[in-house]
């Protein structure tokens, strides 16, 4: 089965890669969106995670007829509501601007007492498959559903000033809670990957996929 990865982004392919290795589903070839003739893509307006998940999944799925996964992400701190949440990646109004949006929040956040600098990271990850590969009472029947969301939740807090060098975004100010006091910048892929939002989530698609492969071949 040829599943898309509806990103761009090199670094999601491969950890998606990985995790398909890691669970023996060699007969799962992941390609990305460099795979596919280049489509408009809706705009991500969506108020949660898994909307803007669908967006991106529903797209890839109904311009390659592939199944399609695709993940969206961000950070959320008790202290701001919840936000950034979805505006995570324009949170300082630059779309992608990573130092400017973490520099806001350690703004936001510069008189809020240690107790209540919690957060955590978010991903909802969502698998569509194409009408044409499977129809939905054949998927009913397998106790499948063309659209499935899951999601994975990281928590841990944010801290004063930034710290390490790896990852992206957030990473600098973010401590998790199962890292012996490192922020996420100072965790190596690897020991990032076992325990993020966005690993949880994609190794909790693993038995959706596998279900999928084994029904649309
Ligand atoms: P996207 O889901 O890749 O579009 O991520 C949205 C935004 O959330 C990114 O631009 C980052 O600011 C933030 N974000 C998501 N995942 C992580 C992470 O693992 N570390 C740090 N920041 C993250």
């Amino acid at each position: 089965m040829k599943l898309l990865l509806a990103s761009r982004n090199a670094k999601k392919l491969d950890e998606l890669q990985r995790i398909m290795v890691a669970a023996e589903l060699h007969h799962i070839e992941v390609v990305g969106l460099d795979a596919v003739e280049e489509y408009p893509e809706t705009p991500e307006t969506g108020a949660t995670f898994a909307e803007n998940a669908l967006i991106k999944a529903r797209d890839g799925a109904a311009h390659s007829g592939w199944v399609t996964i695709a993940d969206d992400s961000g950070l959320t701190v008790d202290a701001l509501n919840g936000m950034p949440g979805v505006l995570s990646a324009r949170w300082s109004g630059q779309h992608g601007d990573d130092e400017a949006n973490l520099q806001l929040v350690l703004a936001q956040l510069a008189e809020v007492p240690e107790e209540r600098r919690g957060a955590a990271f978010v991903s909802a990850v969502a698998i569509v498959i194409p009408a044409e590969l499977a129809a939905p009472e054949t998927l009913r029947s397998h106790d499948l559903d063309p659209e499935i969301v899951v999601e994975g939740e990281w928590r841990g807090h944010i801290i004063h000033e930034k710290l390490g060098e790896n990852g992206f975004g957030y990473d600098p100010i973010f401590r998790p809670q199962d890292a012996d006091g490192r922020t996420s910048a100072q965790l190596t892929s690897v020991e990032k990957d076992a325990r993020s939002h966005r690993g949880q989530a994609l190794r909790a698609a693993v038995p959706v996929l596998k279900d999928i492969a084994e029904l649309v071949g």
